[in-house]
């Protein structure tokens, strides 16, 4: 088993659940992939932690049963545009 860091914290996070349907969405916020994922969370701060993709999502958008998975959370595109940065 992995072992992750809350590096706020200094402590170990724990293990929540396996195998979480997370969708990704496209750069237009379109549906994309749906990936199956593992769930680590900081005991103290509540940060939360994804890992465990596998190599392959669990559904691509143009399958059937894609839009009757229920996800618990949308991966989307938020790279910094340094518009923000004052
Ligand atoms: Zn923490």
């Amino acid at each position: 088993m992995p072992r992750y860091v809350c590096a706020g914290c200094e402590c170990l996070m724990t293990h929540e659940r396996s195998g979480l349907l997370v969708e990704e969405r496209t750069d237009e916020d379109g549906p994309y992939k749906i990936w199956s994922a593992d769930l680590w969370r900081c005991p103290h701060c509540g940060t939360e932690l994804l890992t465990g993709f596998g190599a392959e999502p669990v559904h691509q958008h143009f399958e059937e049963g894609y839009e009757k998975a229920e996800c618990y959370l949308v991966i989307r595109d938020r790279t910094p545009t340094g518009e923000d940065d004052a």
